[in-house]
């Protein structure tokens, strides 16, 4: 976790106009996050341009349009980075869907019961694909089948068996997609559009 203080450092000199030593997409990222770091910014932008007009300087609105052009692009290609990420993590959950359903109509025959559990994962996917605050909920459950697979498979390797080597990836990559898709949406794009200074 970032220090509070050192993105307000980061961001006095943003304001400043100097280099901080903290990465701009670390700071932009902790600022759309953060509510005590907005309220600093937001409070600093409005501070610098009544200084800047009190001590009668160059005209403010000339240095606000200046901090604004220089921050605002900035946050765009943030946010939208962002929306592109979750774009492809939406895509690729809802292919993970397919694979689920294929997989079920392949298992039916022989295990309805495991055949309507990956149709409910299917569901599921689907669903946090469109709503991903809802991934934790999800992530627990194919995180959990992932480990009692796991225990499965090494025990059918020390047995001799034929280990369910596929259904593991397959529930490996899902929990990889579903936690790379948390973190993105974690720092919601939404607010980061929102966030227009002053
Ligand atoms: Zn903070």
């Amino acid at each position: 976790m970032i220090d509070h203080g050192d993105v307000q450092a980061a961001l006095s000199a943003r304001i400043d106009g100097e280099d901080s030593n903290l990465d701009d997409d670390i700071v932009d990222a902790h600022l759309a996050e953060c509510d005590e770091c907005q309220k600093y910014w937001d409070q600093s932008l409005q501070l610098s341009r009544s200084l800047n007009s009190a001590a009668g300087m160059s005209p403010p609105e000339d240095l606000t349009e200046l901090i604004y052009a220089g921050v605002e692009p900035e946050f765009r290609r943030v946010s939208a980075r962002r929306i592109m990420l979750l774009t492809v993590c939406r895509v690729v959950l809802a292919l993970l869907a397919l694979v689920y359903v294929v997989w079920a109509g392949r298992i039916l025959g022989t295990d309805l019961e495991g055949a309507a559990v990956r149709v409910g994962i299917a569901v599921a996917l689907l669903f946090v694909s469109w709503k991903p605050s809802q991934i934790p909920g999800v992530l627990l459950i194919v995180g959990a089948m992932f480990g009692f697979s796991l225990s499965f498979a090494v025990l059918e390797a020390i047995t001799g068996g034929a280990a369910p080597w596929a259904q593991l990836l397959t529930l490996l990559f899902t929990s990889v997609v579903l936690v790379a898709m948390w973190v993105v949406d974690y720092g919601n794009p939404l607010k980061v559009l929102n966030a227009k200074p002053v």
